[in-house]
């Protein structure tokens, strides 16, 4: 069945001593808490090693940010998906939408992406979800099926249940506007309908489908208790081990 996430998106913030002693509070509370869920830091790339090195023996699992759409080569500052797998990190965020919009993303990008991590073993978080405007004009049922068909609908059965999907509403990301939990539940369902109807119920069931946008400590456990809702992907409230424990106790 479906695993529960918490995924923290460190986006470009830290410096690398305020990395270290993020993750070390990290460290220290997952050993002493034992959550119920499964824990995630996705820290800017820099400090994937120390990361990987520092959360070694915590469960507590490490992504990157981004991920290049070609294999190797000439692509002045990209990071490419078997880098990634060289620090034993676990996967890494497709997609979000800071990268759609300032560098021009595109869910054929994504796929991309989402095959080459695939190829090396890595998980891929692909994050989507619809602008304010488009949720305005009632368009956010079509835009995330969309989105989620290019993305992923050329996966194998087998390659899909590898995927988790982060349903992210723009205009909740960063603004203190989270979608309500039923806005959310709709959503999220949509897209595990979408992939029943073109994998079967079983390969639906198996994937976890994250929530983000302005998740808190005070309003996580309503999202995720939405039956189709498996976790969040956290920007702000990540920042803070205080806030980041809350949102993880939601699930006990
Ligand atoms: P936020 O960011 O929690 O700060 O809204 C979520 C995200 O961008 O993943």
């Amino acid at each position: 069945m479906r695993k529960n996430i918490v995924a923290g998106n460190w986006k470009m913030n830290k410096d690398f001593f305020q990395a270290q002693q993020l993750l070390t509070q990290i460290l220290s509370y997952t050993r002493n808490s034992q959550p119920s869920c499964e824990v995630m830091v996705a820290p800017p790339a820099l400090y994937t090693s120390m990361a990987v090195d520092l959360l070694e023996t915590s469960g507590v699992k490490v992504l990157t940010q981004d991920v290049s759409a070609h294999q190797s080569g000439a692509f002045t500052g990209e990071i490419s998906a078997s880098m990634i797998k060289s620090l034993s990190a676990f996967g890494s965020l497709v997609g979000h939408s800071e990268r759609r919009q300032y560098h021009g993303e595109t869910d054929s990008h994504c796929n991309r992406k989402i095959k080459n991590l695939l190829e090396e073993g890595l998980t891929p978080i692909y994050c989507n979800g619809e602008t304010l405007e488009q949720r305005r004009s009632g368009q956010h049922f079509e835009i995330v099926k969309n989105q989620t068909e290019v993305a992923l609908f050329s996966l194998s059965a087998e390659e899909i249940v590898k995927v988790v999907i982060a349903y992210e509403p723009v205009w909740a990301i960063g603004t203190g506007e989270t979608a309500s939990p039923q806005q959310a539940q709709e959503i999220h369902k949509h897209i595990r309908t979408l992939i029943a109807s073109k994998y079967g119920d079983n390969v639906a069931q198996e994937i976890s489908i994250l929530y983000g946008g302005s998740v808190k400590p005070d309003n996580a456990k309503e999202i995720f208790s939405q039956e189709d809702i498996d976790g969040g992907l956290i920007g702000g409230a990540a920042l803070e081990v205080t806030d980041f424990a809350k949102i993880i106790e939601a699930f006990s």
